[in-house]
């Protein structure tokens, strides 16, 4: 009998106020993985003013991407770390075909492979409202819905070929991202049953 792969080594996509980082930290609860997110590493490296931390800051200072080499090196890292032996939730990484193709080198060196690829999906109207409410209440007037638009428009358009490229292995599973919390989790959990990927 041949054994079958229930490992969950998992990526997390979705647009800025679709609950990301809510569903991550409850996927790595249900699979007892580590949710790994690359931009919570470099705001902690930046907070503790490691070399790492300096040099990151100055490209996300500008809006811009932390160049792969340093991006590559920091995730190759850390899933040498013994949490991630049985699997992972990388979120906003990879970023780029680039980084894409670096991870699959990580992977197929230890003789793994993705198991799935979970794209929160969520109608853009309803994710502006969502983030121009956050934004009042956080006091951040800056959030115009002319700005919000443009981070979704962005995100997009950054996100459409690492889709295409996850979509045309088979990996990519697509969850309604909105509506109860408890709801979308439920969602996310059977999109990845259906790829063979259980629960802990
Ligand atoms: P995030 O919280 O995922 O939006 O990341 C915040 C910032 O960290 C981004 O705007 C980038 O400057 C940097 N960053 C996070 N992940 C990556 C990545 N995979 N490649 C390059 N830069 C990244």
């Amino acid at each position: 009998m041949t054994d079958p792969d229930t490992s969950a080594r998992l990526l997390i996509v979705g647009p800025p106020g679709a609950g990301k980082g809510t569903q991550a930290s409850r996927i790595a609860d249900t699979y007892a993985i580590p949710a790994i997110s690359t931009g919570d590493i470099f705001r902690e490296n930046v907070r503790s003013e490691t070399e790492l931390g300096v040099l990151a800051k100055s490209f996300m200072d500008r809006g811009e991407y932390v160049p792969d080499e340093v991006t590559n090196d920091l995730v190759a890292d850390r899933l040498t770390w013994a949490d991630a032996d049985g699997g992972f939730l990388l979120d906003g990484f990879p970023r780029t075909t680039a980084q894409a193709a670096f991870l699959d080198g990580i992977l197929d060196g230890h003789g793994h492979h993705l198991n799935a690829v979970i794209e929160l999906v969520a109608d853009p109207d309803e994710t502006v409202q969502r983030l121009l409410k956050r934004a009042s209440e956080q006091g951040r007037s800056d959030d115009t819905e002319e700005v919000i638009r443009h981070r979704l428009e962005v995100y997009a358009r950054q996100t459409a070929p690492l889709l295409d490229l996850y979509e045309e292995r088979g990996l990519l599973v697509q969850v309604d991202g909105l509506g109860a919390v408890d709801e979308v989790t439920e969602r996310i959990a059977a999109a990845l049953a259906a790829k063979g990927v259980t629960a802990a």
